[in-house]
C-alpha cells in the first residue's frame, strides 16, 4: 500500500489504475480504524479493483464544543491495518490540502431538510461539513464506487442525496453496522467510556431492538414506542437526545399506519460521550445490506 498526501500524487496513482482498466473504490474515514471500518474496505474490494481509503479528521463537521481536538488520532496503526486489509492507496491530506482557501473561506454545500433534522438539529452545520468534505474527496479521488456505513444512518442518506442532487457518477454502497458482542455499535468514540459506562452501553442496541419488536408487534402506537424507549434510556442513566421511529428513505415522520421500511434511531449521552445507533425495521430501503 502506498500513502499520498497531495491531490497531485493521489491523481497519479488513480489515473494509472484507471489506465489499467481498474474500477476505483473509495472509503472515506476519520481514522482510528476499527473492525467496522475494515469491513468497509472489504466491501470496497468486493466491488472494485483498486481501493483508496482516506483518513482526515474534518474540522468543519465538528461544532465549537465538540471533540475535534481530542478525537483519537492513530495514523501508524491505521496505515498498518489498511495495508493488512488489502487497501491499495491511503490518502492522508492535511487541512491545507482539503481547504486551500482556508476553513473560513471554503465553499460549502448545504443540506436543507434532510440535514436539518435529528443529528442536524442537534449539531447545526454538521451535515454541511460532511457534504462539503465528501464532495471535495470525491473530486480528488474520482471513484466509481464509495462505501459508507449505515451506522451513521442519516449521514448515509445525506451522501446518497449529495450524489443524486449534484450528479456525481458514483455508486454509493451502504454497509451494515459492525457491533460488539453486547450489541454496542463499534465506534472510535467508545473508547471515551469508562468501564462502568461501557458495561451499560449495550442498552442502546437493546432499546432499538425493543422498539423494532414493538413496531412489528403492532399493538402500540409509534409515539408510545418512542416515549417508552426515551424513558427506558433515561432510567438506565443515559441522557437521550432522541429515540424515534422515522421513514427509512427520508427520515420523515411515518405516515399514519405505516409499519414497514422504518428506521429506529437513538442518540444519547453517557457521561460526556455521545453515542448514536439505529436499526432498520420491516425491510431496508435498498438491497445493499
Ligand atoms: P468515521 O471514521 O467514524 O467517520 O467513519 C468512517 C466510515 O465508517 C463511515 O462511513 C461510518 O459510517 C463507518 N462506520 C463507523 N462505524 C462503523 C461500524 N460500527 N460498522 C460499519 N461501519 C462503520
Amino acid at each position: 500500500m502506498q500513502t499520498v498526501a497531495t491531490v497531485a500524487a493521489l491523481r497519479e496513482h488513480v489515473v494509472a489504475a484507471r489506465r489499467d482498466g481498474r474500477r476505483i473504490g473509495f472509503v472515506p474515514t476519520m481514522g482510528n480504524l476499527h473492525a467496522g471500518h475494515h469491513s468497509l474496505i472489504e466491501r470496497a474490494r468486493a466491488n472494485s479493483d483498486f481501493v483508496v481509503a482516506s483518513v482526515f479528521v474534518n474540522p468543519t463537521q465538528f461544532g465549537p464544543n465538540e471533540d475535534f481536538d481530542r478525537y483519537p488520532r492513530t495514523p501508524a496503526a491505521d496505515a498498518e491495518g489498511l495495508a493488512r486489509g488489502g487497501c491499495d492507496l491511503l490518502y492522508l491530506p492535511d487541512v491545507a490540502a482539503m481547504y486551500p482557501f482556508g476553513v473560513a473561506g471554503t465553499m460549502r454545500i448545504e443540506v436543507p431538510q434532510l440535514g436539518d433534522v435529528l443529528e442536524g438539529a442537534i449539531r447545526p452545520g454538521h451535515f454541511a461539513g460532511v457534504a462539503t468534505i465528501v464532495a471535495k474527496l470525491f473530486n480528488h479521488v474520482q471513484p466509481d464506487v464509495a462505501v459508507f456505513g449505515r451506522k451513521d444512518y442519516q449521514q448515509w442518506l445525506v451522501i446518497r442525496r449529495l450524489v443524486a442532487d449534484l450528479g456525481f457518477p458514483i455508486r454509493i454502497i451502504g454497509a451494515p453496522t459492525l457491533r460488539e458482542p453486547d450489541g454496542l455499535a463499534m465506534s472510535s468514540r467508545n473508547q471515551y467510556l469508562d468501564a462502568e459506562q461501557r458495561a451499560r452501553a449495550g442498552t442502546i442496541h437493546a432499546t432499538l431492538a425493543s422498539m423494532r419488536d414493538a413496531v412489528l408487534g403492532g399493538d402500540l402506537p409509534l409515539a408510545a414506542i418512542e416515549r417508552q424507549a426515551f424513558e427506558h434510556l433515561t432510567h438506565a442513566g443515559f441522557a437521550p437526545d432522541y429515540a424515534v421511529l422515522r421513514q427509512a428513505e427520508d427520515l420523515a415522520e411515518p405516515l399514519s399506519g405505516r409499519r414497514d421500511r422504518l428506521v429506529a434511531l437513538i442518540a444519547a449521552r453517557l457521561g460526556s460521550t455521545r453515542l448514536i445507533d439505529n436499526l432498520a425495521i420491516g425491510g431496508a430501503i435498498d438491497g445493499e445490506v
